[in-house]
């Protein structure tokens, strides 16, 4: 009775062990690429980042996603390959006209989700797409969803054929908490269609919608060349309450903003949208405090060519490579000779500078890598890695010169010699235990010999 009470009570321990306090399933952990990419088979679960990640020129597909996403301060670095949704989302237009809408980002749709402490660095959103379409850097779209202590670089552009579309530098559209993010980004917005008076959007946070912005930090450049109809604003490019009949009391408050606007809305009948918060409201339902603006309101009047940020007739560029640190990655900066613009590419993983000495944490063998943890000479840091797995010794080649039976001694002495690593050893302990045995059996087979030998000889002498 006991022991069966004892297997029970083992049973209910081992299934409660990898559940948590609050009742959820230990995250996923996130270390490679392919990590990364098998969130889109399971697009609700919840993760957790474990290492940096260099996502330069992989293809990312775009993600309905509907879990937790915890950064864990790590960083996914240069995506810029981030497709855009097939899937559909319904936006609307300040007259509540409706758009089926497609969507590309880190998340292309956020859907009741989280992402939060993930630094999404060096991220290029660029399409050119026929059709309405919204663009952001962690969600596309988004729906009761928070994006907390992010951040955020890069550049969000779409070239557009479309009657409804826009860039935001964290969010394209929707309805969504982002709290205390930072986002250093620059949005490209040009439309292709000169024929079709658009409706077009662009915000810092959000391009349309009912976001609720707290504690953020946004640094902007903002190109907008549009024949139809500009909102725009350095936070929100139009606030409307999203999804229609939603209730819910937004807020805007202790947001730093300091970027600008260089637009033109090529239209008979300009409205113009452009303000540092938010460039048109459609409906005041929300408190505004503690904002800091520095913002530029740069509005142009000639449409033939696109706005786009380098302006330079003659454009001379001067490279700066600045290297990897334990925090930050490495890149380089052009800076142009002649009128300053700055820009940065061939970013880099941050690197540590490993110890030459390290623990053994797993044993490396002869068919499986080992783990080694190694310490961080500029921040101490302890960095677990791969220890690659050890290769044989080659069996060394008998000298046909000598005589088989002088060999034995001498190879076991070869074998057994000193050698450094452990393949080496294990090797040496294989050989000591074949060659005394492959001694024996020769000197019994010599015995047994040499006894029927005699004993012939002796009948021989009988005869
Ligand atoms: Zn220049
Ligand atoms: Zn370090």
């Amino acid at each position: 009775m006991k022991r069966i009470l004892l297997i029970v009570v083992l049973l209910v321990s081992l299934l409660t062990v990898p559940a948590l306090a609050d009742g959820g399933t230990a995250p996923k952990e996130i270390y490679t690429v392919d990590d990364l990419l098998a969130v889109a088979s399971d697009p609700s679960g919840s993760y957790i980042l474990m290492a940096d990640i260099d996502m330069n020129g992989v293809a990312w597909p775009a993600i309905t996603f509907t879990g937790t996403f915890n950064g864990n301060h790590h960083m996914i670095l240069n995506l810029n390959n981030a497709q855009v949704s097939t899937e559909t989302r319904v936006t609307y237009d300040g007259n509540r006209k409706t758009y089926d809408t497609h969507f590309a980002a880190l998340f292309a749709i956020l859907d009741h989700a989280t992402v939060r402490d993930l630094r999404l660095i060096n991220m290029d959103n660029t399409h050119t797409f026929e059709g309405d379409c919204f663009l952001g850097t962690i969600a596309g779209f988004a729906s009761e969803s928070t994006i907390e202590n992010c951040e955020i670089s890069g550049t969000v552009r779409l070239d557009v054929t479309g009657k409804m579309f826009g860039v935001g530098g964290v969010i394209g559209f929707g309805n969504c908490v982002v709290k205390d993010c930072t986002a250093d980004v620059t949005l490209i917005n040009i439309d292709l269609d000169k024929d079709h008076r658009d409706e077009q959007f662009l915000g810092g946070v959000c391009g349309a919608g009912y976001p609720d912005i707290d504690g953020c930090t946004v640094n902007l450049a903002g190109y907008i060349s549009d024949h139809g109809y500009v909102h725009s604003g350095g936070l929100v490019g139009m606030y409307i309450v999203y999804p229609q009949r939603f209730s819910r009391n937004g807020y805007i408050k202790n947001n730093k903003l300091d970027g600008f606007i260089t637009f033109f809305e090529d239209n008979s009948d300009r409205r113009a949208y452009c303000e540092a918060r938010c460039g048109e409201i459609m409906d005041w339902q929300f408190s505004d405090s503690g904002n800091v603006y520095h913002f530029t309101r740069d509005e142009r009047r000639t449409y033939t060519v696109n706005l786009l940020p380098h302006e330079c007739e003659t454009p001379d560029y001067n490279d700066v490579t600045v290297d990897p640190s334990c925090e930050n990655p490495g890149y380089t900066a052009h800076i142009c000779k002649t009128c300053g613009y700055t820009y940065r590419d061939s970013y880099v993983l941050p690197k540590h500078t490993l110890s030459e000495t390290y623990d053994v944490i797993k044993e490396a063998t002869l068919t499986e890598t080992g783990i080694g943890e190694f310490t961080c000479t500029a921040c101490g840091a302890k960095i677990r890695q791969e220890l690659p797995m050890l290769s044989p010794t080659p069996t060394p080649t008998p000298e046909p010169t000598i005589a088989p039976t002088a060999t034995p001694v001498a190879t076991e002495s070869v074998a057994a010699a000193p050698s450094d690593t452990t393949a080496e050893k294990d090797q040496a302990k294989d050989n000591s235990k074949i060659i005394p045995i492959i001694c024996g059996i020769l000197i019994l087979a010599s015995a047994v010999l040499l006894v029927r030998i005699i004993i012939h000889a002796k009948r021989m002498k009988r005869r």
